[in-house]
């Protein structure tokens, strides 16, 4: 039995918790249910992760990592009795204007980091719909994306430097230089390093943005819609889909006046400092929405397109409502093959005869298909299947499996199908070199 009491007297009393009631509450993410873990630690500062590390070290303890735990493919989760490390306490904020950098701790909620910059007329792009729970340590390392990213890049897109603890216990800043350690580590999903700073790049905030939303009576139309538009040049700054699905099921929750008879929408916006340019975008985007079917229409001023921004925000919330259970996938494959792909999925969720839900930042070619189950009434090996056909279709599309959610736990099995041999045991020797003692959030992405 590890010696719990030393990691108390090391830490002190308050950073560590070891009631079962309080234990209980970390074996959750917002997908999945692991081992009860044996304490969890909140540390405040880059050395009490450090000493965390050490004792791990000497205990043979694993450690799992852990933010605002709004993680959709089981990275946070145990699987097996070890210790969480949770970085919620960690929430030190720095705005830099004149270098447009923000320094943060991992346990800062994204949101409040475009919060802090806003008086200096700056922002972060990065906008995971979960913006006001997740962390970012956690968008870090699930390199995180969001309605944005298709014009403006992921997560890692806006690190200039991490600060993080390696297997020893020891802690390092690394820039984009050299080998760009950062660059690994995002993405890397807690298994090579745990994350204690970052310094993130900022952009001036764009002067004017237009919204519209369009509806199709056929889910694949939205889809051509969105090729259509690409192939002409726009770069939206936001351009996402939901299918019916999610129409009825956000529509049923919120009452936001969405169109319940449609078959899919999509919601867009354009911006840029020259509103010539920000409208003609939006017109591009709308007679290419026009040309595939789709009825349009622009939100009149900011509050109306906020709502509609609200009703993309409410898709998960409003699935949960319904199903507390689902199987969340999270594929991406070129744009040019989204019309096949939601068409396919379509019908596999009808084979199968299980509800099946499709949104998703579609301008990145990143979707969403979600399987909303019962467990005591679906086999959970047949949820598996069909969320393993689904894979096969991003695979056979020349996709891949995960755009912004990670691989975790829950995408672990399929992805011996995704990458060959070779590359495999390239990532397990990096995963070696990192963390010889797997220590790190072990049972996570590497099969
Ligand atoms: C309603 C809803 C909408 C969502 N929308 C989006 C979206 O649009 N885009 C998107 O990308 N995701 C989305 N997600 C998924 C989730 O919010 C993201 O994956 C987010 O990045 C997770 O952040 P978190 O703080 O909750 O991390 P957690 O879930 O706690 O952890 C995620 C991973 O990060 C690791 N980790 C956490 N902190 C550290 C650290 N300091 N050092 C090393 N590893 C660490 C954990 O071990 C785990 O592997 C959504 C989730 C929900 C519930």
């Amino acid at each position: 039995m590890p010696q719990l009491g030393r990691l108390v007297s090391d830490l002190g009393p308050d950073k560590v918790l070891l009631d079962r009631p309080d234990r209980v509450l970390y074996r959750y993410d917002a997908i999945a249910e692991g081992a009860v873990p044996l304490a969890v630690v909140l540390p405040q500062t880059a050395e009490d992760v450090a000493r965390v590390v050490r004792w791990s070290n000497e205990e043979g303890v694993p450690l799992f990592p852990r933010g605002a735990a709004s993680g959709l493919s089981g990275g946070a989760v145990p699987t097996e009795p070890g210790v969480v490390v949770a970085f919620t306490r960690m929430r030190r904020l720095r705005i830099e204007a004149a270098r447009r950098l923000a320094e943060v701790e991992p346990g800062v909620v994204t949101h409040e980091i475009s919060e802090a910059a806003r008086p200096h007329g700056l922002y972060y792009p990065p906008d995971p719909a979960s913006y006001k729970q997740s962390t970012i340590g956690g968008n870090l390392a699930e390199n995180a994306g969001g309605p944005q990213c298709f014009k403006k890049g992921v997560t890692g897109d806006y690190v200039a430097g991490l600060e993080w603890v390696d297997a020893e216990g020891a802690v390092h800043r690394s820039w984009r230089e050299a080998y760009d350690a950062a660059g690994l580590l995002v993405g890397s999903e807690g298994t090579l390093a745990l994350i204690t700073r970052a310094w993130l790049r900022l952009e001036p905030r764009p002067r004017h943005t237009r919204t519209l939303m369009a509806h199709f009576p056929e889910v694949g139309a939205a889809a051509e819609a969105v090729s259509r538009a690409i192939a002409d040049g726009v770069v939206a700054a936001k351009l996402e889909f939901m299918d019916a699905a999610c129409i009825r099921a956000v529509e049923d929750a919120f009452h936001l006046g969405l169109p319940t008879e449609a078959a899919a929408l999509l919601l867009v916006d354009t911006d840029g400092d020259d509103l010539e340019v920000v409208e003609e975008e939006l017109e591009r985007v709308a007679a290419a929405c026009r040309e595939a079917g789709g009825a349009v229409h622009r939100a009149a001023d900011a509050v109306e397109a906020e709502r509609l921004w609200q009703a993309r925000r409410a898709v998960s919330p409003a699935l949960g409502r319904i199903h507390p259970h689902r199987m969340n996938e999270d594929i991406v494959v070129p744009r040019s093959r989204l019309p096949a792909v939601v068409r396919r999925i379509q019908e596999l969720g009808k084979a199968y005869g299980l509800p099946l839900a499709q949104f998703g930042h579609i301008g990145d070619g990143n979707l969403h298909p979600n399987i909303l189950f019962d467990p005591k009434t679906t086999p959970e090996e047949r949820v598996h299947e069909l969320a393993h056909a689904i894979a096969r279709v991003a695979l056979e599309h020349g996709g891949v499996l995960s755009g912004e959610h990670g691989i975790g736990l829950t995408k672990r099995a399929f992805l011996a199908e995704a990458l060959d041999g070779a590359t495999l045991a390239a990532l397990h020797r990096i995963k070696r070199a990192f963390d010889p003692g797997g220590r790190f959030n072990p049972g996570k992405v590497l099969p």
